[in-house]
C-alpha cells in the first residue's frame, strides 16, 4: 500500500469542523503528506459568477459575507499550518466540487465529517455519502456523534 501524498480536508465550518480538521492534520503528519483544504460556498448569494468558480483568497472582494467565509478558512488553514496555496474556496455544490477538485489536484485521500450542517446525528450526511460514492480516491468519513 502506498502512503498518502496529498490529503484533502473538506470543511463546512459546522460545530464539528475542528474534530475533522484535527484528524486530517494528524493523517498528513503521519504520512508526511501535503494537506489541502477546501470550503465550497453554497450558502451565500454570489451574483454574476459561473458554476465552479474559484474565489481568490488574495484579493478583497468588498463583499462582507464572502470576506467572513475567507477569514474562517484562513483561521483553519493557520491552525493546520497549510500553505496559502493549498487553501481553496470554490463556489458551487459541495458534493460535486469536492470530487472534481480531488480529481484535478490528484488527491489520494479526502477527509470529511460523517455529517455537517445538513446531516443528522449517526447518519451519513448527503455530502459525505456522495463523496464516498463518486470520488476516485480513498475517502475517510470522520464519525461525528452529535450535532
Ligand atoms: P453534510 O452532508 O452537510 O452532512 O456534510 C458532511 C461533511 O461534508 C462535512 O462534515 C464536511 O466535511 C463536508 N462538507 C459539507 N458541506 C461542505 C462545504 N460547503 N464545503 C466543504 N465541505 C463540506
Amino acid at each position: 500500500m502506498n502512503a498518502y501524498r496529498h490529503i484533502l480536508l473538506a470543511v463546512d465550518y459546522s460545530e464539528h469542523s475542528d474534530t475533522v480538521a484535527r484528524r486530517a492534520k494528524d493523517l498528513a503528519e503521519r504520512y508526511q503528506a501535503r494537506l489541502s483544504i477546501i470550503h465550497v460556498l453554497d450558502n451565500i448569494p454570489m451574483p454574476d459568477t459561473g458554476y465552479g468558480t474559484v474565489i481568490s483568497l488574495a484579493e478583497d472582494s468588498g463583499y462582507d459575507l464572502l470576506e467572513a467565509e475567507k477569514a474562517k478558512l484562513m483561521q483553519i488553514g493557520n491552525q493546520l499550518g497549510a500553505a496559502q496555496a493549498d487553501r481553496w474556496m470554490i463556489w458551487g455544490t459541495p458534493k460535486q466540487e469536492i470530487v472534481k477538485f480531488a480529481e484535478r489536484e490528484n488527491i489520494d485521500l479526502i477527509v470529511v465529517g460523517s455529517h455537517g450542517r445538513h446531516g443528522l446525528a449517526l447518519l451519513l450526511g448527503s455530502t459525505a455519502n456522495s463523496v464516498l460514492h463518486y470520488a476516485g480516491c480513498d475517502v475517510m468519513a470522520i464519525r461525528l456523534l452529535n450535532g
